[in-house]
This record gives structure tokens, C-alpha cells and sequence, in this order.
């Protein structure tokens, strides 16, 4: 009989993680990254986080949701983090689909309509962009000068920083 997934990754807990739990609370990189659910996103191994080290928030796109937002002004405010990566990546399934796309998968699933905002985007270069504006622009954070952007491109295993182009001078 197959074991269920929970209980194989209880018993992955007992066998190599317990005990590597870091004592303190507040992140000691003072670091809070926002990133996608998706499987293939390591966070910790891609960025070299160890336990204690960043809040890791998740969700479908990695996108400033409501509930990121309020992730993240409970990260600064009580937990003291300063700095915010949102980290999204190539052939991401929000990328793939439009909102009425999976509103109708999901209704045609369950058979119930379900219509929320799910975040998806067209250009995920785009998507970046709007959520580091977002969370620069949210006023329930108190540090938003190191608000970042960033595309994890999964076939080539690279990690680039995407930038609003400059305003050209004249
Ligand atoms: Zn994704």
C-alpha cells in the first residue's frame, strides 16, 4: 500500500531534520522572500538558506497578494526582516492559464464556481515588475528600499534580477 505523502515527509522530519531547528525567531538574514508553490523551487537549496536564516512565503505565481502583503508587514513589523525578494520562474503554471481558464477548471472539478483573483499574467517579466512596484508602494511596510525582483529560469538553472528599464537621460 502507498503511503500517503504526509507521512512520508514526517518521517523525512524524523530521520534528518529535527534538531536542525534555529532557536531564534526574528531571521537572522533579515531577509523575506516571495516565491511560488511550485514543486521544482527549491528555495532553500537555490539560495543557500538555512533554518532561521528568511521567511519564505508562497503561494500560485509567488504574486503580492493580499494575504503576501499582510505576510510580509507581520515579517517587518514584528519579526524584523528589511529586505523583500520576490522570486518567480520560467514555465510557470500562472503563466500558462488566464483567470477564466481556471475558474472554469476549477468549477468543471469541483462543480462549483469559484472566481477568484488568482494572480495569473501574461509576460512574467511584467508580473515581477508589478509586484516589486506593489509591495514598494504598500504602506504597511516600513522598508521597502530593497524591494527585488527576480526570474528563476529552471532549464537553465539561472538566477537574473529583473529591472524596470531606465529612464533614458536627455
Ligand atoms: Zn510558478
Amino acid at each position: 500500500m502507498a503511503m500517503d505523502a504526509i507521512d512520508q515527509v514526517v518521517m523525512n522530519s524524523r530521520l534528518h531534520y529535527l534538531g536542525m531547528a534555529a532557536r531564534v525567531i526574528e531571521p537572522l538574514m533579515k531577509l523575506a522572500v516571495l516565491t511560488c508553490m511550485d514543486a521544482r523551487i527549491d528555495v532553500a537549496a537555490l539560495l543557500g538558506l538555512r533554518p532561521g536564516d528568511a521567511h519564505v512565503i508562497r503561494n500560485a505565481g509567488g504574486r503580492a497578494s493580499v494575504d503576501a502583503v499582510r505576510c510580509l508587514a507581520i515579517s517587518q513589523a514584528i519579526l524584523g526582516t528589511r529586505e523583500v525578494m520576490i522570486l518567480h520562474h520560467t514555465d510557470c503554471a500562472m503563466g500558462r492559464f488566464t483567470e477564466s481558464d481556471l475558474a472554469q477548471r476549477i468549477a468543471t472539478a469541483t462543480g462549483h464556481s469559484f472566481a477568484e483573483g488568482f494572480g495569473c499574467f501574461a509576460d512574467p517579466i511584467d508580473a515581477v515588475l508589478e509586484d516589486v512596484e506593489r509591495i514598494r508602494a504598500f504602506e504597511g511596510l516600513s522598508h521597502r528600499d530593497k524591494v527585488r525582483g527576480f526570474v528563476y529560469d529552471l532549464a537553465g538553472n539561472a538566477l537574473t534580477e529583473i529591472r524596470r528599464p531606465s529612464t533614458p537621460r536627455h
